[in-house]
């Protein structure tokens, strides 16, 4: 069976046809600038080149036509017919509590997903777009949603329940949901498959670290605590979200600056994170460089980032009491050693220990691996993330469910 898998933006829609026989890529691409005049599909069959098909999408709807043209097509498409795409998987940032794993979609968890809009109004409209578009299009084919929060739904109230008056959260549904949720499951069962043992007996720690950042305490298999919040700009310094702060800093940022609550939340999750303090970029190869030059901002901006990783990696130690497993994944996890031996720097007192020479050449095609030393007492590794195969796992879980 073939699954598409789409992961729609308020103006973009990605997407990946998967095949499940052997979770091969089919194609993948992107329609940009959806509602933006100059909006175009790059698409990219497997093995062949990306081409760029001009075409004004005025809307999400638009945009999966135009998505099931390309893989159609005789010269660039991968599929004869549309009945070769037996489910549609969509990836939806906000579940509220409502979701705590993936569900078909119908009537009612459209209903659902829109009442979440509250939580998510810059994701979940979008999603609901996405997902209205391949209902209309491909009316006979079944849609899933996999829900960026669903897979922390597991933690215990004492981890996700804020200390403000309880009435926010019962009145207002203010709670840590954290997010990275596909991500995060998918590179904790891949670490318990390389390891070669159950996860329900393994405490891993997984550093989801891309331009969003978050960090997840997994105990035998669950999500028991995480670093992002109520929103994505809890936690980690992130490329251009400050992550933890005072929130006293809010007020009085306002007041100094004689700032509108909507202006203080766009410094802070726009122009704070590592290109706030560095003044240079939010992406860390820029970073790397100008540290290199000598450009100090470059550098404390490098610094604050791995400590607070650093802190985060001591904290969830903790709260698992012990460790067997430190994962890295996505943009900066997958491809920066130094940030990966920084984040592990201080974990010699635990006897967790990186090699080197293992931690700068991460070895195979899917260059993913072990890097701490073989009598490391937790294990270390860095594993690419896949949210669109997990997403295409899911899908397929729930079909053969129901
Ligand atoms: P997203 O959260 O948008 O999915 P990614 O996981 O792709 O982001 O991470 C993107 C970030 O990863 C970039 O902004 C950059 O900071 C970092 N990154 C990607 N490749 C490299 C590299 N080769 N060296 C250093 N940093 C990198």
């Amino acid at each position: 069976m073939k699954v598409l898998v789409i992961n729609a933006g308020s103006s973009s829609l990605k997407y990946q046809l998967i095949n499940t026989e052997d979770e091969s890529v089919l194609a993948r691409g992107n329609a940009e600038r959806i509602g933006i005049p100059g909006s175009c599909l790059k698409h990219e069959p497997a093995g062949k080149d990306r081409i760029e098909l001009k075409a004004e999408f005025k809307d999400h709807t638009d945009a999966i036509k135009m998505v099931m043209d390309a893989l159609l097509h005789p010269e660039y498409g991968v599929i004869k017919d549309m009945s070769e795409i037996g489910a549609v998987g969509h990836r939806v940032v906000h579940g509220g509590e409502k979701f705590s794993e993936s569900v078909l979609i119908d009537d009612e968890v459209m209903g659902a997903i829109k009442e979440n809009i509250e939580l998510a109004p810059l994701h979940n409209p979008a999603n609901i777009m996405g997902i209205e578009a391949c209902r209309k299009i491909m009316p006979d084919v079944p849609n899933t949603a996999v829900f960026d929060t669903a897979f922390h739904q597991t933690m215990p109230k004492k981890a996700f329940l804020y200390a403000v008056p309880y009435e926010a959260y019962e009145k207002y549904g203010v709670r840590r949901y954290g997010f990275h949720g596909t991500s995060h499951k998918y590179v904790a069962l891949r670490a318990a498959q390389i390891l070669n043992r159950p996860i329900e007996s393994l405490k891993i720690i997984t550093c989801h670290l891309g331009n969003g950042s978050s960090i997840t305490a997994v105990k035998h298999g669950k999500s028991i605590d995480t670093s992002m919040g109520f929103t994505p700009l809890e936690g980690l310094p992130m490329g251009t979200r400050s992550g933890n702060i005072d929130p006293a800093i809010i007020s009085y940022m306002m007041e100094k600056e004689n700032l509108t609550s909507e202006e203080v939340n766009r410094i802070l999750n726009k122009q704070s994170g590592v290109l706030g303090l560095s003044g240079v970029s939010s992406d860390f190869r820029d970073l790397f460089k100008a540290a290199a030059e000598g450009v100090e901002r470059a550098k404390i901006a490098l610094d604050v980032f791995v400590y607070q990783v650093e802190k985060f990696i001591g904290a969830y130690t903790v709260a698992m009491g012990g460790v067997d497993c430190i994962v890295f994944t996505a943009g900066i996890g997958e491809n920066t050693p130094e940030i990966r031996k920084g984040a592990c720097s201080n974990l010699g007192f635990m006897g967790i220990k990186i090699d080197d020479e293992k931690n700068n050449n991460i070895p195979g095609k899917y260059k993913e691996g072990i890097i701490s030393t073989d009598d490391s007492k937790a294990d270390v590794l860095v594993i690419p993330t896949n949210e669109e195969l997990m997403i295409v796992r899911e899908t397929m879980e729930l079909l053969e469910k129901n």
